[in-house]
């Protein structure tokens, strides 16, 4: 019988963002052991959940390690990431031998003193089952992948889409691959090439949408396992930030080797073309002003996204909507446990005063003084990611606010609105409002774009802002686009 070793461990680690990832961000998040999720699997745990039905079916045995995820924030404090590390090292110890190891994993995961602390844990793991087992890992399409990762592994899937709606199917990918390998019909090779490009890179759109879609078609034909685009993750200063294609061959790394270069360099190509066009906070209050259509004007606060490490309780576009007088809108969420408390406190149909928001720092911008009417409330509240039913997001308790025709939705748990849910759970339908406010970069654009009359990304102040000429890089290599338009000129 073959016994696959299974665990789950990351975060995406914004280095400029004012808040620590610790134990509680953990805990408050994701964190189990065994399987202890049962039939929730947070979004990073539904790998571990697919690998073990698989390798069931297969009369395998899998032993599940830890499940441990933070929301996207600051470092992880150093000792929090060395015990999970360990942990995980612990508990496949006790599990040899093993046939294979597969992990979930961000791949953008930075702790105190572990610049790449995903890299550091696949060395360990490879240090402890040898050269010839099966290290295969799953990771979000904005990790930052180092090399030190690349020759730790025996191969890895990326998610293709951003929103991130392909977990499960990229999860399948990664076991196929492996039982492959495990049974001698395969013997997986890595080749990569680094795109030399930093930005954000939606697959909801062309040019995009072509090249995913190209990639996935090479996959399964002609020894081609498996590609991916390394999207990177911008608000990280570490040597390793860039994009990257990976590409997995059935043993021949010089195709592996060709093949990244080719679509890495049509990556590289497209750079201009595939960049989101973000409008100014003028710009999209001008629109808002002016749109009639029956369905709402959806705008992206892009700047506050709680999942690239933001507050998420920034006060830029809703002092804006104030003062336009647009009566007729919904912002979400923010994350206030203060301002929900008091409308616990206080019961629905309460009207009271509330200072909101705007508590963590100048990206979070000034608190709002605003009389509220309390017309939601929810507790212990989770929502679907992307509209999908296995995918389950904890986002604590919610209230829902009226201020003057402007619904606005606060929770307990700092979260990005990804779905319908954030709004519906407290009661408000925003299918007929004038103007939703998400705050979010993209992943809201699943559950969004079919409710959507017209979508704008709005480039405001914030922790996640995407302006990454101005950025302080001090250890991330400059010789990357936009620093410099080709940086594959001189070589
Ligand atoms: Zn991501």
């Amino acid at each position: 019988m073959k016994t696959i070793f299974t665990a789950t461990l990351g975060t995406e680690t914004n280095t400029f963002s004012a808040l620590p990832t610790g134990l509680q961000l953990f805990q408050e998040t994701c964190l189990y052991r065994r399987g202890g999720y049962g039939d929730q699997a947070p979004m990073f745990g539904v790998p571990l959940q697919i690998w073990r039905r698989r390798a069931e079916e297969r009369g395998w045995r899998t032993v599940e390690s830890l499940c441990a995820f933070a929301m996207p924030a600051g470092k992880t404090v150093r000792k929090v990431y060395e015990d999970f590390r360990d942990e995980i090292i612990a508990d496949l110890t006790a599990s040899l031998p093993v046939d294979a190891v597969l992990l979930s994993l961000h791949g953008a995961m930075v702790a105190e003193g572990y610049d790449d602390a995903e890299g550091d844990l696949l060395a360990q793991v490879r240090r402890i089952v040898g050269p010839d087992v099966p290290i295969d890992a799953e990771l979000d399409l904005h990790a930052n992948v180092s090399r030190r990762k690349l020759e730790s592994v025996t191969a890895m899937v990326l998610f293709k889409e951003y929103p991130h709606i392909d977990v499960p199917e990229r999860a399948e990918d990664l076991f196929v691959l492996i039982a492959d390998a495990v049974e001698g019909r395969t013997k997986p090779v890595i080749g990569w090439f680094d795109c030399r490009t930093i930005g954000v890179f939606h697959t909801t759109r062309q040019p995009m949408r072509g090249l995913v879609d190209k990639c996935a078609a090479l996959e399964g034909k002609d020894g081609v396992l498996s590609v991916s685009i390394v999207h990177g993750f911008p608000w990280a200063d570490v040597a390793d930030l860039g994009s990257k294609v990976v590409v997995v061959t059935d043993g021949d790394k010089v195709k592996a080797e060709r093949l990244a270069r080719e679509l890495g360099m049509e990556f590289f190509r497209l750079r201009h073309e595939t960049q989101p066009r973000y409008v100014t906070l003028d710009q999209a209050m001008a629109r808002a002003a002016t749109h009639n259509q029956p369905h709402p004007l959806v705008l992206a606060d892009c700047s506050d996204n709680a999942g690239g490490g933001a507050a998420s309780d920034s006060t830029f576009i809703l002092q804006a909507m104030l003062e336009k007088g647009i009566t007729d809108g919904a912002i979400g969420m923010f994350w206030d446990p203060m301002a929900v408390r008091i409308a616990f406190e206080a019961g629905e149909g309460a009207a009271l005063d509330i200072r909101l928001g705007g508590k963590l720092g100048p990206t979070s911008g000034p608190p709002l003084d605003l009389r509220a009417t309390v017309t939601g409330l929810a507790r212990d509240a989770t929502v679907r990611f992307g509209g999908r039913d296995v995918i389950h997001v904890a986002v604590g308790d919610m209230a829902a606010f009226d201020v003057g025709g402007i619904a606005i939705v606060c929770n307990t748990l700092r979260s990005q609105c990804k779905s319908l849910d954030c709004f519906t759970n407290v009661g408000v339908e925003i299918g007929k409002k004038k103007v939703v406010v998400v705050k979010s970069m993209q992943h809201f654009h699943a559950a969004y774009a079919p409710i959507a009359a017209e979508i704008m990304y709005v480039a405001v102040p914030g922790a996640v802002a995407p302006d990454f000429l101005t950025m302080n890089y001090v250890n991330a290599s400059r010789n990357q686009w936009p620093f410099v338009e080709d940086p594959f000129a001189a070589t």
